[in-house]
């Protein structure tokens, strides 16, 4: 089995972590199922946050009987000290615990810092002096923000996107922070559903020690692949090798990660699957994308009138509306 001591946290998890994004999207009862077998099974850290609807009361409601036997981390957006205390009050409550083990600052535009006028970071320390929170942590999605809060000293963990399909500099952030010793948690580690081999994603991060990835888990089956790798973790050989260096070259470069924070559009288009549906289309099953809903979807992106919004907000600074346009004029010849 193998296991990931988060920095100088010193929380040792197993090294398949609980992302609980998508269980937003089912049942209380089904969200419930899944992660009682996820405990059961030997998952044992569970990332939510205040921004994912009912995540964390899903969370509350299945796991707070065993609440000293796993790590729950969460976020909070908050732009301010009161937003923040009021925030953790509600998670705390809906956890239905008085204790988040990582509560992570959600990726901020910039690295909140003691002094900086907005009384995040002076929050945080009340919060965990009065033992709501044992650990402070960040997650962003801009590299320099990552770094700085890494280099800064003040976060104990960093949550960032990290697949196969880093790029050099994500790598460098990976390796800042195992000699900081600070917890290095893995966002996206199946890039936003453009990685379909998720044995080759999980062997891609077993060669990190200080790394943990939390798998956003929806359904069942999601679920069993997860916990086969708790006792048969995927080795990198020379297979698994040959599958990365493919799908870095056709995935390498300038594309839509599927992040959402490009959201909402005036136009109602869906940026995040629409801006990168050239590679869904080539590597989800074709009936997917290519049903009369979808046709429907893509055919907004014509709606688009360069408002310029969703640009602004894309912390990979895509230029949204050409790659919708490219996107668009692909998928029409596809079809
Ligand atoms: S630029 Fe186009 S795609 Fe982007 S938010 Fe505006 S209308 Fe939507
Ligand atoms: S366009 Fe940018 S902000 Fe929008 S989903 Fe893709 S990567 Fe995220």
């Amino acid at each position: 089995m193998n296991w990931v001591t988060l920095g100088k946290t010193g929380i040792t998890v197993n090294k398949n972590g609980f992302g609980a994004l998508p269980i937003q999207r089912v049942s209380l009862d089904a969200a419930s199922a899944l992660l009682k077998k996820a405990y059961k099974s030997g998952i044992n850290f569970f990332d939510t946050a205040r921004f994912y609807t009912d995540s964390e009361e899903k969370i509350g409601f299945a796991l707070s009987s065993v609440r000293n036997k796993i790590y729950i981390a969460s976020k909070t957006m908050a732009a301010n000290a009161d937003e923040l205390r009021k925030q953790l009050d509600t998670s705390l409550n809906l956890l239905k615990t008085d204790y988040i083990d990582i509560y992570q600052l959600h990726n901020p535009g910039f690295c909140p810092k003691p002094g900086d006028g907005t009384g995040l970071y002076e929050a945080l320390l009340e919060a965990k002096d009065k033992g709501m929170i044992r650990h402070i942590g960040i997650t962003s999605h801009r590299l320099a923000v990552a770094v700085e809060a890494a280099e800064s000293g003040l976060y104990e963990t960093i949550q960032f996107p990290f697949s196969y399909l880093a790029t050099d500099g994500e790598v460098r952030l990976v390796k800042l922070c195992r000699e900081r010793d600070i917890g290095f948690i893995a966002m996206k580690a199946l890039s936003g559903g453009l990685i379909t081999n998720a044995a080759a994603a999980y062997a891609y991060i077993a060669r990190y020690d200080n790394v943990l990835p939390i798998w956003g888990i929806q359904k069942e089956e999601e679920l069993d692949q997860f916990i086969s790798y708790i006792n048969e973790p995927p080795v990198y050989n020379e297979d698994i090798s040959r599958i990365i260096e493919k799908d870095r070259k056709m995935l390498g470069g300038e594309f839509c990660r599927g992040c959402g924070y490009c959201m909402p559009c005036p136009s109602d288009i869906d940026i995040p699957i629409s801006a990168r549906m050239s590679l869904m289309i080539r590597r989800a099953p074709v009936s997917v994308y290519l049903n009369d809903e979808w046709q429907e979807k893509m055919k907004r992106i014509d709606d688009c009138f360069d408002c310029g919004s969703c640009k602004s907000k894309c912390p990979y600074g895509l230029d949204i509306p050409r790659l919708l346009k490219e996107n668009l004029e692909d998928y029409r010849q596809f079809i």
